[in-house]
């Protein structure tokens, strides 16, 4: 009999997406990757075609989802996740979050599988409990504009605790907070990538606002491993993964400054509306209950980012970004 588990995740070709593929593909599951690549890219995961215990479905989640034959897990991680990419696509964000999902646990129900859902630090929103805890119910502007964002996660959360709580699902919750490695699309306008791209392309370092708010970064396979976990406990209720290692925008800019040894200064935009002032995942249930916790600290973390980054082709340096977001646009 064959005991191999398949795996269904969505949002595949994503940065989180794609490293929990070769995760699963590591751990010897028959991985079906599904995404409609708006966000995410192809060459994330072209190193998986070639491989037996690999499939991929160009779909979008939002529509009905036909998997033939034997399911055991669901991971729903399909989503614009960055805040730029979720203010140009703010309807199919909102549509993932709650169409997709609603398929996602159609499809778990039908095949008896266990689903997760990549949650997020920003169903806290901009946070006055510090550090966050998973008590916390939050501080979310619902018609601001990461409320597409913010709103599509919170309601995932609870139609994901209502089909377990009704429908008998097992389902599972992780709080994913500021995560960041390779793979990240330099231009999805999140810190990291745009602070390193500046470096690299001999621009400035854009800080937003004063640089005093704060983000806590966890290296991916930190989260990879975390998520890998609590999908095999047995914990229904949400739970935090990220690494409580806070520090604010300003010094991160001097960090990459130093780890990229460029010459150029920052500059200061804007802040974005409703910008979060502070952002500490408090981890003390991962801790405790999937023994967990982060190994890779900044430095490590960012010198293998910074490789990945190097690496790009000057062409992929100086690439605006290769979604043409004006195809999506719902008028
Ligand atoms: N930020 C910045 N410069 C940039 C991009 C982002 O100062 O070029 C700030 C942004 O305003 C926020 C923080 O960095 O305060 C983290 O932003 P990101 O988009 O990475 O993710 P968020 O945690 O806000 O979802």
């Amino acid at each position: 009999m064959d005991t191999t588990k398949t795996i269904l995740i969505t949002g595949a070709a994503g940065f989180l997406g794609s490293h929990l593929c070769d995760r699963f593909i590591k751990e010897g599951y028959h991985v079906i990757g599904m995404d409609n690549l708006i966000t995410g890219r192809l060459k994330n995961i072209e190193h998986l075609f070639k491989l037996k215990n690999f499939e991929f479905y160009n779909h979008d989640v939002s529509k009905f989802i036909h998997i033939p034959g034997q399911l055991d897990y669901i991971l729903h991680f399909a989503s614009p996740a960055s805040p730029i990419d979720y203010l140009k696509i703010p309807i199919q964000t909102l549509k993932v979050g709650s169409l997709g999902i609603h398929n996602c646990l159609g499809l778990a129900k039908a095949k008896n599988a266990r689903l997760m859902i990549a949650s997020t630090s920003e169903v806290y929103g901009d946070p006055q409990v510090h550090p966050q805890t998973e008590e916390y119910w939050g501080h979310v502007n619902p018609i601001g504009p990461r409320g597409v964002y913010d709103e599509a996660k919170r309601f995932q959360e609870a139609i994901t605790m209502a089909y377990h709580t009704f429908h008998q699902v097992e389902t599972r919750i992780v709080r994913i907070f500021n995560t960041y490695g390779p793979r990240m699309r330099l231009n999805d306008g999140r810190v990291l990538p745009a602070f390193i791209g500046q470096a690299l392309r001999g621009e400035d370092l854009t800080i937003f606002g004063d640089g005093s708010q704060t983000r806590s970064f966890c290296y991916v396979d930190d989260l990879v491993e975390g998520i890998y976990r609590l999908l095999h406990s047995d914990i229904s209720m949400p739970i935090n993964i990220g690494n409580p290692n806070e520090i604010s925008i300003g010094d991160f800019a001097e960090e990459i400054i130093k780890l990229t040894g460029t010459d150029q200064k920052v500059i200061y935009k804007d802040l974005p509306v409703d910008d979060p002032k502070q952002r500490q995942p408090d981890i003390t249930k991962a801790r405790t209950l999937l023994n967990w916790e982060p190994k890779i600290d900044r430095a490590e973390g960012l010198k293998r980012t910074y490789a990945y980054f190097k690496g790009l082709t000057t062409e992929e340096l100086n690439e605006k970004d290769h979604i043409n977001f004006d195809k999506f646009i719902i008028k």
